[in-house]
């Protein structure tokens, strides 16, 4: 079988590095907010270009506390709305939701997958107050025209990095260094992986930087006081040193993916297939190779009989979940169209070539 994505394999190109790493964090002693976390703030500061990098336990507290301290600044208040692409994983929403705001979904373009710029305007109403891009499969959002927008409405813009890390426009920019905060995850799977949950938040603004420190800390600047009704949403010592490990290879497996991907685009040659479009080389990250075809069900089951793993993102559009039933009377019909026909090929910076052109082979036969 050639998996979606092996982890396993992923994770043992680094174990030497990765047990070093672990090792010292044993023998330090100090397992929560000590070196190790400092360490990868910077670290991971410098790779993004801003100012602020700050560890939190995941990639939905990231979004859910940027929100929160634009709240606690003032900025932000319950049942402002921030607009948000339809067709997201399901997180960017919630930590919306979960600040009692109010998700305002627009359709995405159907060659980019993205939030369609175009159509952000026209959402825009007294209550507006963020934008959230989210640079899905891994591919920056028009980051040009949404800022426009921004600048015009006096819009925070809040971008979801979660599947973007490293991912650079033509001019150097990378993601999480466009808007005002950016959302990072580090769950495994992620391009940027650890062995559990992280995550992290870019900023380049000094005060919500440190509201955000006081929030994921129980609402606390210092020990025993307590400024905000915080949570604990702390990176571990021991993320953090794993994370610092992986991220000195991270340009690399991007590399690595990349070259996937332009063998994908290159050798796949089936009218039946409709492939990703992408602008600029680095301003896709690949996290997913995503294509399209009316016959998406038929086309799994065919490449699983073929010993393919393939695997959907996502097979339910927000709108049509449970948990958003007050929704379930809206169409959105480019993000459904997108929910019905999209499938993720594999890949990895481990997969192997013989394994690519299997992919690609199979894919040409499908009839
Ligand atoms: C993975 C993901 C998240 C959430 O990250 P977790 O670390 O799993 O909480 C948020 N947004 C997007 C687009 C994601 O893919």
């Amino acid at each position: 079988m050639i998996k979606f994505l092996d982890l396993y394999k992923i994770n043992q190109n680094h174990k030497k590095e990765l047990l070093q790493a672990f090792e010292r964090v044993l023998d330090s002693g100090w397992y929560i907010m000590g070196n190790e976390l400092k360490q990868f703030e910077s670290n991971f500061a410098v790779y993004c270009g801003v100012k602020h990098a700050i560890g939190v336990a995941n990639g939905l507290d990231a979004l859910i506390l940027i929100i929160r301290a634009y709240k606690e600044l003032g900025l932000f208040k319950d049942g402002d709305e921030i607009i948000v692409p339809a067709n997201t994983y399901i997180a960017s929403i919630l930590a919306i939701s979960a600040n009692n705001l109010v998700p305002i979904l627009v359709e995405p373009d159907l060659s980019s997958y993205n939030i369609d710029s175009k159509l952000i305007e026209e959402k825009i109403t007294d209550k507006t107050v963020a934008i959230l891009p989210v640079h899905l499969y891994g591919q920056l959002c028009d980051m040009n025209a949404i800022l426009e927008i921004a600048k015009k409405y006096n819009l925070k813009v809040i971008e979801d990095c979660a599947q973007s890390h490293g991912a650079t426009n033509e001019d150097g920019t990378r993601a999480g260094n466009f808007g005002d905060a950016a959302g990072f995850s580090f769950y495994p799977g992620k391009n940027l992986g650890a062995l559990g949950d992280a995550g992290a938040i870019t900023t380049n603004d000094d005060k919500l930087a440190n509201t955000l420190r006081a929030l994921l800390n129980y609402g606390s600047h210092e020990k025993y006081k307590n400024k905000y009704k915080g949570i604990n949403s702390r990176l571990d010592e021991l993320q953090a040193a794993l994370l610092s490990v992986k991220l000195e290879k991270l340009d690399q497996e991007t590399e690595a993916r990349r070259e996937v991907a332009e063998r994908y685009l290159a050798e796949i040659n089936n009218d039946k297939l409709i492939l990703p479009k992408i602008n600029f080389r680095k301003s896709h990250v690949w996290h997913l190779f995503v294509l399209r075809t009316v016959e998406r069900d038929r086309l799994y089951q065919y490449l699983l009989s073929n010993n393919i793993q393939t695997v959907i993102h996502y097979p339910i559009p927000p709108n049509k979940q449970e948990a958003y039933i007050e929704w379930s009377d809206l169409s959105y019909p480019i993000s459904e169209q997108i929910h019905s026909e999209v499938i993720s090929l594999p890949i990895s910076p481990v997969i192997s070539a013989s394994d690519v052109s299997e992919v690609i082979r199979v894919l040409n036969e499908f009839k």
